[in-house]
């Protein structure tokens, strides 16, 4: 019988092998694991043997997560890191060398937006293209490119990407499709069901929710062929292929640069991932509610989130996704400040964070990206009245009532 994910997910710790019969997976702190023979230690050292040895390159705790992440991605194997940035760079350092060419998506985290010029200076061409079309990634392709980089759906202006034609195309050119999921979490969205090569997870956000701890992953989906990736050293090709990727990310991206992720984050992440389902369906419900809501106000000029059916990609996030996700934004008419409209909110945050059980909002152009400029931001369809709003777990009506006493305060001001 196959259980649901959520299932699983519940009881992983418990069907594995958890010290004392603890029914969730202990904090462990050590920072190194001895044996009683030199052989044994060998052994587990060059990987001939499960175990560990040292803690940057992972311990149990973070090992469970990872387990649990795997069962959530329907992956092969996942390997965390400190941050999701963390995961990403390291995999891309880990997995590319200078002279390959790499095909983003425009639309972009605004950190993953800047480490692609970080990645351009270190010797990889970087092409940003509009990727909720496959044909403009296809037209970007050459033959030294690499690997294809895109977010499910994008911060925070939520364009969807073409998924599933960009995942045919990759696996037709034999190129390695990242995929970042943040934004749809393992409830609403597997990237695997595209062709995704790696998921990406940023797990400071909504599959912890609970804003108290950082982390990242990278798990593989055991669609690519790594046999026929160039640049794996023979040290890592044992065993079956599937497994070959991971093993140079988490030997090259986590152990030499170091980001591990701590025991302790990887612990309440854990916690997190546990209610997973319950926290997305009640955001999703929020956020379907709010968007519903700010789309009739004569103080906002445009809304998105792709669960409203004017939004570019409805039909195709409708496809995809079991539901439209925790984020949406909105702009607002000449005249009205998005300084005004945060300031207003009593409930709402002021804050960058996102994926929070509780809900928070930025005024985006001065902000999250400020850094890039006016010119990036609008090849990125950034107004300068956007308010990105991540959308938490607050009764509905709370927090429709908030907005409601700041568009009422904003209207009576003039
Ligand atoms: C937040 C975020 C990241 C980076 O994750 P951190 O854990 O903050 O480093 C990457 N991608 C997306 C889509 C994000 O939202």
């Amino acid at each position: 019988m196959t259980r649901d994910i959520g299932t699983q997910v519940l009881h992983a710790d418990r069907m594995g092998s958890v010290e004392h019969g603890a029914v969730l997976k202990p904090l462990h702190i050590a920072t190194a694991y001895g044996y009683s023979t030199a052989e044994e230690l060998t052994a587990v050292f060059r990987g001939e043997r499960p175990g560990h040895v040292y803690g940057r390159q992972g311990n149990p705790t973070t090992a469970a997560l990872e387990t649990k992440i795997s069962l959530m991605e329907d992956a092969v194997g996942t390997v965390c890191f400190a941050t999701g940035m963390a995961a990403i760079c390291g995999a891309m350092m880990a997995l590319l060398k200078k002279g390959d060419h790499v095909v983003a998506s425009r639309f972009l985290f605004g950190n993953t937006a800047s480490w692609m010029n970080t990645l351009a200076q270190v010797g990889c061409e970087v092409s940003l293209v509009d990727a909720t079309e496959v044909a403009n990634v296809q037209a970007a392709l050459r033959p030294d490119s690499r690997m294809v980089f895109v977010e499910t759906v994008a911060n925070p202006r939520t364009q969807v990407a073409d998924l599933q034609g960009i995942g045919k195309l990759c696996i037709g050119r034999g190129l390695l499709y990242v995929v970042d999921s943040t934004m749809s979490t393992p409830h609403l969205f597997q990237p695997k069901s595209v062709g995704a090569s790696l998921v990406v997870h940023s797990l400071s956000k909504s599959i912890c929710g609970h804003g108290n701890a950082l982390g990242g992953s990278i798990s593989d989906t055991g669609l690519f062929d790594w046999n026929r990736y160039p640049h794996l050293l023979p040290a890592y090709r044992k065993g079956p292929p599937a497994g070959w990727g991971l093993v140079q990310i988490r030997k090259k991206g986590l152990r030499d640069m170091g980001a591990t992720l701590s025991a302790e984050h990887g612990h309440r992440i854990a916690a997190g991932a546990e209610t997973l389902a319950l926290r997305m369906d009640r955001a999703c419900g929020n956020a379907r509610a709010l968007a519903e809501w700010l789309q009739n106000q004569p103080l906002v000029t445009r809304v998105h989130y792709p669960g409203l059916a004017g939004h570019a990609q409805h039909a195709r996030a409708k496809t995809l996704f079991n539901d439209f996700g925790a984020l949406l934004s909105f702009e607002t008419v000449d005249g009205v400040d998005p300084f005004e409209v945060l300031n207003a909110l009593e409930l709402v945050i002021k804050s960058s964070h996102l994926g929070d059980n509780r809900t928070s909002a930025l005024p985006v152009a001065r902000t999250i990206f400020w850094e890039m400029g006016a010119e990036r931001r609008a090849s990125m369809e950034i107004a300068d009245s956007l308010i990105r709003v991540s959308v938490g777990i607050e009764s509905s009506a709370d927090l429709l009532a908030d907005f409601e006493q700041a568009f009422g305060r904003l209207a009576r001001r003039g």
